[in-house]
This record gives structure tokens, sequence and C-alpha cells, in this order.
């Protein structure tokens, strides 16, 4: 926190506006337009899950259709597909981005139209620990195979791909302000969308599909997926520090990263070229070379935790996932690689430099 965030839900109690519409939800979609600079429409909605299912939904995702996802990510990209009754078909990551690989994509892309005969019906690209995805080469492959395109950009408010923000790139973008992502309103999401339909549509979906009438009346099946006023309050107050949140993990990153320098056997997570701008949501770091006999991510996090720091895995491929064993996987490692040799360090935008550098230094004398 830091902004007004308490002024705005005040001022919600204070109008009477405690529920899941009204000004707050209203200035805080204004502000996230403003944010993101682009013509497109941004409807808050209850969490990031719900905005991806809200996409596929009006993509026409359904029962026996197949939709492409980034295998290295957190399953709430995926999970979405199945509320569809659709089947994922995951794809894995290129090593310099840890995203979706063009290569793989195009390969999946490929077989699956050749043994079901018909196209993926929607690519899901993920900019994980908000770093964008190589997204020149995956928007001319979903272009040429006329594949709708859903970023989910829930780590990545903030981060830019060739001058252009995260989530405003493909045919639906997802934001998360979940607590524990770059801004919060404790729980929400919302849905970039491209036109003003769109918009209504997903406004629509969101508040169970109510037609215009002047009793209830439903043609479709509707959610109750509407951010709520006092959410929304928070988030207004949020966006007044984004980019000050934004400007601070950059700089822990980079802190990070002249900690790390010179020392061998660890690599931290990088911008793997010019076009790629992270707002490192949080600073990953892998073991590199050969692994001394008893050091691995797994011991790593837990002697972290000894000296009371909380690190976590990478996210472990949804390929990998129990609940996702009968879906159809393109994989050659990568992903797999990364979950082998990956750890998340405290990236949080609270943290101080002493913090930082503590936790570097254990991190050091560990692996060391
Ligand atoms: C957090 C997250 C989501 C889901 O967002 P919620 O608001 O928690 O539902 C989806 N995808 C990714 C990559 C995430 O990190």
């Amino acid at each position: 926190m830091g902004g007004r965030e308490r002024h705005f839900i005040e001022e919600a109690f204070d109008t009477g506006w405690v529920v899941p519409l009204g000004p707050n939800v209203d200035r805080f979609e204004k502000s996230l337009q403003e944010y993101l600079d682009t013509g497109h429409r941004v409807v808050a909605l209850s969490s990031g899950t719900a905005a991806i299912h809200l996409a596929l939904k009006q993509l026409g995702v359904g029962r026996g259709d197949e939709v492409v996802c980034q295998s290295f990510t957190f399953a709430a990209s995926a999970f979405p597909i199945t509320y569809q009754c659709a089947t994922p078909v995951f794809v894995d990551s290129e090593p310099d981005t840890w995203n979706l690989s063009p290569a793989l994509l195009e390969r999946a892309i490929t077989e699956r139209k050749a043994r079901t005969g018909r196209a993926p019906k929607a690519i899901i690209v993920v900019h994980l620990y908000g770093m964008p995805a190589r997204m020149d080469a995956i928007v001319d492959i979903a272009a040429r195979h006329r594949i709708p395109l859903v970023e989910d950009a829930a780590e990545a408010l903030g981060s830019e791909y060739g001058g252009r923000k995260c989530g405003t790139m493909g045919e639906f973008g997802v934001l998360s302000f979940n607590g524990n992502k770059v801004i919060t309103t404790s729980g929400g999401g919302a849905l970039v969308c491209r036109t003003a339909e769109q918009a209504l549509q997903t406004i629509f979906l969101a508040t169970q599909a109510r037609e215009n009438r002047p009793y209830y009346h439903h043609e479709t099946v509707g959610y109750n997926y509407r951010l709520s006023n006092i959410s929304a309050g928070i988030g207004r107050g949020q966006m007044e520090i984004l980019p000050r949140l934004v400007a601070r993990r950059r700089e822990i990153h980079a802190l990070y990263r002249r900690l790390f320098a010179s020392t061998r056997g660890i690599r931290v997570m990088e911008n793997p070229g010019p076009g790629f701008d992270s707002n490192f949501w949080l600073t990953c770091i892998t073991l590199s070379g050969d692994l001394p006999a008893g050091l691995s991510p797994e011991s790593l996090r837990r002697h972290l935790e000894g000296a009371g720091i909380e690190a976590r895995h990478l996210w472990k491929p949804l390929h990998l996932q129990p609940v996702f064993a009968t879906a159809p996987a393109f994989t050659d490692g990568t992903s797999e690689g990364l979950f082998a040799r990956g750890l998340c360090l405290p990236s949080g935008a609270g943290l101080t430099d002493d913090d930082i550098t503590r936790v570097a230094h254990r991190v050091m004398e560990i692996v060391k």
C-alpha cells in the first residue's frame, strides 16, 4: 500500500457503493486504460482466472476444442480451458525468454491440425515472471494460422515488448491483482479488450448474462465475475503508485544482478535482448554448471527457510502435472530443466536494499 487506497474504500462506504459496480470500478478501469496507453478497453473482474475464462468463452472455445497453452506457467493459465470442456495442448518454452517457443508452437499447430483436422481454437501465451514472450514471432504464427491469441499478462503489468505494454498485443489480454502480483486489489483481475463490443460482452457475461428487459431474462449462461467497488478502491490507490512499484521491482533485480555478478554457478534471469523490458515481478535464478552433490533448488530453498527467508520453486510445468496427464504436449526439456535448476527469490517492492543484500549473501554462502 502507499497511495490512497483507504481513502477510496471509505468513499465507497460513505456514498453507499458497496456493490460490484460503481465509481471506483469505473475509475480503476479508466486508469488502467490510460496506463496501457492504447485504444483498448479494460474490464475489471474478480480474478485473472475469470478473465482468461471470459476470453476463451468469447473466442467460442467449447467441448471438443483444443487450446494451445504455454506449459511453463501457473495452473490458472490453463484451468479455464477445462472449464469450457476443451483440451489443453501444452507447448514448451524457449531458453532465453522462458516463454512459449515459436518453433514448438508452429509444430504443435501443424501436428494437431493434421491429427484432428482442425486448428486449435486459441493460443494462450504467458509473460512469465514479467518477462515478455517473443511476441513478434508468436503474433506472426498466430496470424498465419488465423488462431486468436490470449495474452496472460497476470505477472507482467508494466512490462513492455518493443515499446508496447504486455497485455495489449493479443486478441485479449489478462491482468491479475491478486495479493502477490505487481499491484493488488486483495483479489481481482481484468480483461483487456480490443473493441467496445468485446468489453460490453465481457461485462454482460460477468454479470449473470442478464438481457435488457424489466424482469430477469436469460438466454445464455452467465457468471458472477465483476470486481467489487471496495476492491476497486484499493486498485485506484495502487494505480497512483504503480510506476514506483514497477521501478522498485526493477531496482531489486539490478541489485541482485550486481551482487551475484562474480558468483560462479548462479545465473540471474535477464532481459534476453533489445525490445524486452521485464517488470521483474520476481527475480529468478538458476543454478548453472555441474551441481555439487547435495545442491538443488529444494536444498537451497530449505537452507534459506532456515534463515527466515522465503524462496519458491519455479512453476512446475503443466505437462508434468497429474491433473493434465492426458493432455497432448510438445516439449523439448527446456521447462523441465528450468524447474530442476531454478528458484524465485524474495522480490517484493517493500523489501529494502539491506534485505536483498542479506538474501543474496545467504544464497552465495550456500552455493559456495
Ligand atoms: C496469478 C496468475 C493467474 C491468475 O490470476 P488470479 O487473479 O490469481 O486468478 C494466471 N496466470 C498467471 C501466469 C498468474 O501468475
